[in-house]
């Protein structure tokens, strides 16, 4: 298959950001590959403004995608048949025109290799049904295409129509064989898209999904600044390491959705929709974290039960000794808790062991998992 998208010359690459020219790091759902860089979307919460990439508008690909995949698959955190897989999700949308070749091609290339790995690939943009018949080739990998939908029309702060993804979710969904679909609703915010009406659309969309995941807003800094340069309202008044989502919004989102749609289930955590697609257990081991799988169906709990143990506290600490720990590990009923290990040895011992990892200097508390409380502006 022919590459589409150029690659990046050298001398452009030595303006590139550091943080984005090394291609495969984790994030917080996998392993992550990322070797084409640049996105005409412009949504405005986007995370390429944490990466300074935002005005790079052409996607440039730092490599081939040969070259990628070998990279992928011979770095120190990737482990055949265990580490969940993401393509393209830090800094374009893998199924814009001039990138989906590119993605296909990794797919299949994941897929000859005969990995049983998980592998998202997350977009908001158009998928043909001759995408949904390619994905349908693939028989060793778990592929989840999760499609962003937010339901906001103020095209300052999202250029795109909701409707193409709406559209892509149902293509998706009525071809679906070999790989399954997520409804990722998201970035919710207060006020701006979470009235009964959204609330009612989204639940109605669901109906093409196998599983919803909901998410609030990734609000930092950079994102921050950019929506004051653009005289965007800005919907919180602090910006946070988390996403954010009040408690009672979240809440009052959850009980609407139920009473709207009881087919599809909700799932606050991406791994957990892209679980209970596959009738797997959930890989970053969010069991642990029991408020969080109340929207969970029973037959869905009793896998993760069923898989769900303690670590042995001897392998654990070669492990977490191996890795640069500075201290022995505590083990609690709802996390592995470390101290001296950076995120990205935290996830690779997450999904090594299915069980919550997490900083002892960044404590989780109940009920806060991944979200952080805010004060509304909107
Ligand atoms: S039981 Fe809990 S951890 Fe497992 S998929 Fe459901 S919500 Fe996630």
């Amino acid at each position: 298959m022919r590459s589409q998208v150029r690659i990046i010359d050298s001398t452009q690459l030595k303006n590139a950001n550091p943080n984005l020219v090394d291609p495969v790091g984790y994030r917080k759902s996998g392993l992550s590959l990322n070797h084409i860089i640049g996105c005409p979307l412009d949504c405005s919460y986007c995370v390429r403004h944490l990466y300074g990439n935002f005005d790079q508008r052409t996607p440039q690909a730092l490599m081939s995608d040969e070259e990628a995949f070998q990279r992928f698959i011979t770095h120190r955190y990737f482990q055949p048949h265990i580490t969940p897989i993401q393509l393209f999700n830090r800094a374009t949308d893998p199924m814009l025109p001039e990138v989906k070749s590119h993605t296909h091609n990794l797919l299949r290339m994941l897929d000859e290799a005969g990995l049983t790995n998980n592998v998202l690939v997350i977009t908001r943009w158009r998928v043909s049904q001759d995408d949904c018949e390619r994905f349908n080739t693939l028989r060793n990998i778990k592929l989840t295409v999760l499609v962003t939908y937010s339901g906001i029309d103020d095209p300052k702060i999202e250029p795109i129509k909701s409707s193409i993804a709406a559209n892509s979710l149902k293509m998706l969904f009525r071809h679906a064989r070999h790989y399954k679909v997520v409804l990722y609703w998201r970035p919710i915010v207060p006020g701006l898209n979470d009235s009964s009406e959204h609330i009612a659309k989204a639940a109605a969309l669901a109906n093409y999904a196998h599983a919803t995941v909901f998410s609030g807003l990734f609000y930092r800094k950079e994102i921050a600044e950019f929506y004051q340069s653009q005289g965007i309202p800005e919907p919180y008044k602090m910006t946070a390491r988390r996403k954010l989502l009040p408690l009672e919004d979240e809440q009052r989102l959850l009980r609407l959705y139920g009473e709207q749609n009881q087919v599809t289930p909700i799932f606050h955590k991406t791994s957990c929709g892209v679980a209970y697609a596959h009738l797997q257990p959930d890989y970053n081991g969010h069991f642990g974290i029991t408020e969080l799988c109340d929207t969970c169906p029973s037959s869905q709990f009793s896998i993760c039960k069923a898989a769900w143990k303690k670590p042995d506290q001897q392998i654990l600490n070669r492990m977490c000794y191996e890795l640069g720990a500075v201290e022995d590990p505590q083990v609690n009923d709802r996390a592995i808790v470390v101290r001296g290990l950076d995120e990205q040895r935290r996830y690779y011992l997450q999904h090594s062991l299915g069980y919550q990892v997490h900083d002892a200097d960044k404590p989780h508390h109940y009920a806060r998992h991944g979200r952080a409380e805010a004060t509304r502006n909107l």
